[in-house]
Parts: C-alpha cells; sequence; structure tokens
C-alpha cells in the first residue's frame, strides 16, 4: 500500500470503503473543483454518515420502498435469460436475431476481489470485441474501471452492455416511470449522464486492449417500465453532449496526490463507531475535520451531495452560494455583505473589485429607477 492509499485508509477510519458508481462519477464531475468531495469519495467515505453525524443528515436518498421497486423490475428485465430486454432491443435497434447469449461477469469463480472481476470483464470483453458474434450477447454486471484525479477507481456495476455485430451498447435499466411516453425530465438527464460515464468507461476499456473505442456506441438504451405497471419500455438516448462534458470534467479534476498534500497527514473523518457501528466522535471535532477540506459549494451540491446541508451551511453569506453565474460574476467579491457595501458605494473597493463595484452601483441604481413609483 502507497502513502496516498494509506492516508485515505486513515481518513475514512477503519470501516469498508463506499464503491463508486456511475452516480458518485456523474456528481463528481458536475463540481470537480470541490476538493471535500473529491477526497471524501477517494477515501470511500460514509458521506451520508458523517453529514448524518454533525447534523445535518442529506435530504435524499432512495427510500427502502424504491430500492425493493428497483430489484423486482431489473429481476423482471432480466428473468428468463433477458428474454424481455431482447424484446425491447429488437424494436429500439431495429435487431432481427432470435436470441441472444447471455453472460453475467459478477461472479468471477467464487472470487469477489475487484482486481480480479475487472480482469475477467477485462477478459471477455477483450475476447467479444476481437471476435464479434453475429448473434449478439449480453454481458451483465461487467466491473470496469476509470481513473479519476489520478486514480484508478472501481465503477460498481449496474449496467449491461450489449454486444453486437462489433458494436457495443450500454443498456441502463431504472425504475422511474415513462407515462404516456414521458418521464421526469431530471431522472431521464442524471440517467444519461451516468449511461456516460460508463461509455466512456467502456471505451477506455477497448482502447487499452488496442480496439476502435467508437465501437462503444454514443446511443445508450434506457429501460423503464411504462405507465405505473411493470411493462417495461426501452428508449435510445444519445449522449454525446454528456460525453464531451464528462471527458472535459475529468480532465479538469486534480490529482488526489496534489489535493492530500495540502491536508494535515493526521486528517481523519473517522467516526470511531461502538460495537453496535453508532457513532461515537465528538460532532465539535468532525466538524473541525470536515472544515479543513476546501469545498466549492453552489445550490447544485442539494440535489447531488450528501454532504450539501453541511456546506450550505457553512457557505452561508457568501456569493458562492448564490451559484456558479452570479460568484463568477463577482469573482473578486466573496461576501454578500461586501456586495450590498459596493454597490451603496458605503464600501470602498480593492482594486481587483473596482470593476465588479461598477457593475454592482449601475445595477442598484437601475432597480432604484424601475422599482421608483411616479409621484
Ligand atoms: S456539497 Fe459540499 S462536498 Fe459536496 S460537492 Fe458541494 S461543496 Fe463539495
Amino acid at each position: 500500500m502507497n502513502s496516498t492509499e494509506q492516508q485515505l485508509e486513515h481518513l475514512r477510519g477503519p470501516v469498508p470503503p463506499i464503491a463508486h458508481n456511475a452516480r458518485t462519477i456523474a456528481a463528481l464531475t458536475t463540481n470537480p473543483g470541490c476538493a471535500r468531495r473529491a477526497v471524501m469519495d477517494a477515501a470511500g467515505v460514509d458521506k451520508r454518515a458523517v453529514a448524518a453525524r454533525v447534523g445535518f443528515p442529506p435530504p435524499y436518498g432512495q427510500s427502502p420502498f424504491a430500492i425493493t421497486r428497483t430489484r423486482a423490475f431489473t429481476a423482471q428485465v432480466k428473468a428468463n435469460g433477458c428474454a424481455e430486454l431482447l424484446r425491447m432491443l429488437r424494436e429500439v435497434l431495429d435487431l432481427k436475431i432470435p436470441e441472444v447469449a447471455y453472460r453475467d461477469l459478477e461472479d468471477a469463480g467464487g472470487n469477489e476481489s475487484q482486481e480480479v472481476r475487472h480482469a475477467l470483464a477485462r477478459q471477455v470483453l477483450g475476447n467479444a470485441a476481437e471476435h464479434a458474434d453475429e448473434s449478439g450477447t449480453l454481458f451483465d454486471h461487467p466491473l470496469l474501471r476509470l481513473p479519476v484525479g489520478g486514480r484508478q477507481v472501481f465503477l460498481e456495476p449496474d449496467l449491461i452492455a450489449f454486444q453486437y455485430q462489433g458494436t457495443f451498447y450500454v443498456i441502463e435499466i431504472k425504475s422511474f416511470a415513462v407515462i404516456d411516453g414521458q418521464a421526469d425530465g431530471g431522472k431521464v438527464a442524471a440517467a444519461a449522464v451516468q449511461s456516460a460515464v460508463y461509455v466512456v468507461a467502456l471505451r477506455r476499456l477497448l482502447a487499452s486492449l488496442g480496439h476502435d473505442p467508437a465501437r462503444v456506441s454514443h446511443e445508450v438504451v434506457l429501460v423503464c417500465p411504462e405507465n405505473f405497471s411493470n411493462h417495461a419500455v426501452a428508449t435510445k438516448l444519445d449522449v454525446r453532449r454528456q460525453l464531451t462534458v464528462l471527458n472535459r470534467q475529468l480532465n479538469r479534476m486534480t490529482g488526489i496526490d496534489k489535493l492530500l498534500a495540502t491536508l494535515d497527514p493526521g486528517l481523519t473523518l473517522d467516526l470511531a463507531p461502538d460495537r453496535d457501528g453508532a457513532p461515537t466522535r465528538p460532532v465539535g471535532e468532525l466538524c473541525v475535520a470536515i472544515e479543513h477540506i476546501p469545498a466549492r459549494y453552489s445550490p447544485e451540491c442539494l440535489s447531488m451531495c450528501e454532504m450539501s446541508y453541511f456546506c450550505r451551511r457553512e457557505a452561508l453569506g457568501t456569493t458562492r452560494a448564490l451559484g456558479h453565474s452570479v460568484s463568477e460574476e463577482l469573482g473578486s467579491v466573496e461576501w454578500i455583505d461586501t456586495v450590498l457595501g459596493l454597490a451603496a458605494g458605503r464600501l470602498t473597493p480593492a482594486p481587483e473589485q473596482i470593476e465588479a463595484a461598477a457593475v454592482l452601483r449601475a445595477a442598484l441604481r437601475l432597480r432604484g429607477e424601475s422599482v421608483e413609483v411616479p409621484a
């Protein structure tokens, strides 16, 4: 184990790490400048438990009912060798094939090590790319890998990869409903980004084996229940735009080594659980440890990060709390009080604030004119 791994392990404490999945990578790349999330995710810290311990439990998360429903729907789509899935693939990809082969890559001969499961996925998918199967094959649970912040992370596989005549398609099964041909736009957008994460990982795997990464299609297949029934429906999604954003954000992420080098080497977010698993770490001490890792809060965090309520409280009174566009406009002005003081002319701007101060004074004047009531 190298020193980076040791530091990350110390940060997490003596509990198993939380594994990455497409959702966590998608969220990470939505806010690539946040060191706090990057470090906590790299260490596999249970952010939900940490946020709850300091009094800011995350406002969202799948209910046990939703988790059970997702599992039941997924099992239904995959039943009988994925018979229902094949019916949908024939429709959505316009296939003529009567049947497909099915290979579950979750079982690597009883070995649960991520390295072994990834090696199996690599070998089987590489072989499929080498000898394109005319009849098509579904590969369930391939454990993929992606470099994030200079470190290889394994992606817990929620996906199925479908290979047909040398082209691979990512298939995502989701339990949100499509009603009268329409699904919740936000959920579809999130599913598109998550599918794009798998496309990137699958493309990198093929490229590392000397195959053309473009053999992984930019069209993914999204499978959802239709009209609150158990009937499944498949839709093709074009994720080219998401792939561009994702690749750019992954490249922008600072290496974990560099982020760790700025932190106290003894820093830990260990919750010190007792024998029953209940956290015993003093809350004040834990808050100080969290605040030691710089964050970059923006309102988007509220829908995608378990730490968001804590970070929002911390960012109270700053221009960052008003969103990216406002804080970028006012880049040199950190506090809302300063914004108000500069706008009203009560404060003298520092040299780097002169431009922002002029804009603020003009904005306040325009606002005054527009709300002025004629006598
Ligand atoms: S909520 Fe906090 S830790 Fe999470 S991404 Fe936002 S700023 Fe970073």
